[in-house]
């Protein structure tokens, strides 16, 4: 499995060195020039004394070069630990220490985050030819050299790719070859091949990209990147451009649909959509199938690996609710608070076991063990963190975060039920419910609601009708109007920060 995708891309470019493999506003690759690149990324890696089995650092807006990059040093076997330029200066710091990186790129944006460089710090290269450390170009070795073969070894990590961070600080997981390896055969479903043009405007740090990414090129398709997500600047680009795949999160996809011009556009050459990462309402996803040509395509699943579901929407219209069944080679089992397996049907923590799962967290072998499971016969599960039910069928219905649910009164309540109580209200375009400290309850549930466009509906009035809807244990104690819920840059809801400002 080690290097088959740079494998597979040489590949391409020996049959087919014209086809488009790679671009961003700036920067087209075909498939020539991006093996030639990927070749004289991977000679740089090496003459700068990286070995196979060591990590750079990147953090930097997606491109052409950074996707080149990642490339090239996979050829050299060397990990990638892509970090988001959305953290904190304190945090990236932090990461780029553990995940001990030898070489740093960044760009003008990102080069500002990590300050000056220190004395003693690591070496840096400029992505973007500018200020940040030596340029890009001036980095790579000459035009033409080749890097010397590797010979793999499947202990070989990928990638360390930090999690998102959405419920605490970022831990550093240590992803295999195996991984990406089981989503590109995966690939075979959903019709990847040289005709594909893949659209991606989530950002490459993010294993919600890498997902569709590595797969396209695998195939011989061509990766579009759009560097920052915008709605009309999105649909043109997929209009012309004929796109036929891409990746989305949920928001994205209430953004795009909520777009005055969405049903003006020719999107008839969509093949497969996709979405993951974030909880995506079953109303919107039948609105993407019926105004929306082609399949649509919920993957839920962590980073950390440990199982897949997989929701072909197009093929089941009644199970939207639902995130779908266990992916081929996927092993999904609910567990109690005791860690014991719970019968079918009923409600319980998600565990999850994939032929690629994460190593471990990176450098943290007690929280590794805390995030692991291990069944009667000894087999290997990764903890979610979620809670979640099969139903009648075996489709995964999921609720909250475990760390999310809210109990009040000895009551469990799940904030994902109160918010579709909320979203059933005329006025409210998005809501969010979290748990905050009561002294009566212990915990007790406040809304907090965007509402839609140009309406005036008072908060009072929306917190009278939702508590006229739920039972007396679930009744919200308020409700605040928000302009924006305040999201990650992959569109995951922050709960933390609401509860902050709820106490604020
Ligand atoms: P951290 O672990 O640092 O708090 P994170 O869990 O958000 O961050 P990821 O690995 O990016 O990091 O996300 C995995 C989580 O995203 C899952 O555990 C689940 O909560 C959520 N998720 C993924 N796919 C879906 C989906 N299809 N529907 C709902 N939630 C999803
Ligand atoms: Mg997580």
């Amino acid at each position: 499995e080690f290097g088959v995708i740079a494998d597979l891309i040489r590949l391409h470019a020996q049959e087919a060195p014209a086809r488009p493999a790679l671009a961003d506003p700036d920067l087209r690759l075909d498939y020539g020039a991006l093996d030639a690149l990927m070749d004289r990324v991977a000679a740089a890696l090496q003459r700068d004394g990286l070995r196979a089995g060591d990590a750079i650092a990147v953090c930097a807006t997606s491109g052409t070069r950074y996707a080149a990059l990642f490339l090239g040093a996979l050829r050299a076997g060397i990990a990638v630990a892509p970090l988001a330029p959305s953290a904190t200066p304190a945090s990236l710091a932090r990461m780029t220490e553990d995940a001990q990186a030898r070489l740093l790129f960044l760009d003008a944006t990102t080069a500002q985050l990590f300050g000056p460089p220190a004395e003693g710090t690591i070496p840096r290269v400029a992505l973007d030819g500018s200020a940040a450390g030596s340029g890009f170009e001036a980095w790579l070795t000459p035009a033409g050299t080749r890097p010397q073969a590797v010979e793999p070894q499947a202990s070989w990590p990928f990638n360390i790719i930090y999690s998102s961070g959405t419920t605490g600080e970022p831990k550093g997981i240590v992803q295999g070859h195996g991984m990406r390896w089981a989503h590109v055969r995966r690939g075979a479903t959903y019709a990847y091949g040289p005709e594909t043009v893949t659209l991606l405007s989530t950002p490459l740090y993010s294993n919600t990209t890498l997902v569709v990414f590595f797969p396209t090129l695998a195939y011989g398709g061509c990766v579009l990147l759009m560097p920052k997500f915008d709605a009309a600047a999105y649909l043109a680009l997929a209009e012309r451009h004929r796109v036929t795949h891409t990746m989305l999160v949920p928001v994205q996809y209430q953004r795009l649909m909520a777009h005055p011009d969405f049903d003006r556009h020719d999107l008839s050459s969509f093949r497969f959509k996709f979405s993951t990462s974030a909880p995506f309402g079953a109303a919107l996803k039948a609105d993407v199938l019926k105004r929306w040509p082609g399949g649509l395509v919920e993957f839920y699943g962590m980073t950390e690996g440990g199982g897949t579901c997989i929701l072909d929407a197009h093929l089941h219209p009644d199970k939207l609710h639902t995130v779908g069944r266990p992916a081929e080679g996927s092993d999904i089992r609910l567990i109690d608070e005791a860690g014991r397996e719970l019968p079918r049907g009923e409600a319980g923590e998600v565990v999850g076991h994939s032929a690629g799962m994460m190593v471990g967290y990176h450098g943290q072998p007690e929280k590794t063990r805390e995030a692991e499971w291990f069944d009667a016969t000894g087999k290997r599960f990764i903890r979610t963190g979620d809670v979640g039910r099969f139903d009648e069928d075996g489709f995964l219905i999921l609720f909250d975060r475990k760390k999310d649910m809210i109990i009040s009164g000895g009551f469990n309540i799940y904030p994902s039920d109160l918010e579709a109580v909320l979203r059933g209200h005329a006025a409210v375009a998005e809501a969010a419910v979290v748990g905050v400290p009561s002294e009566q309850w212990g915990e007790t549930p406040v809304a907090f609601v965007v509402r839609r466009a140009g309406d005036d509906t008072p908060a009072e009035a929306l917190l009278q009708w939702a508590n006229a809807q739920v039972g007396k244990t679930q009744r919200l104690a308020r409700l605040h109007l928000i302009e924006e819920l305040p999201r990650s840059a992959i569109g995951k809801v922050l709960k933390r920060e609401l509860r902050e400002r709820d106490a604020a």
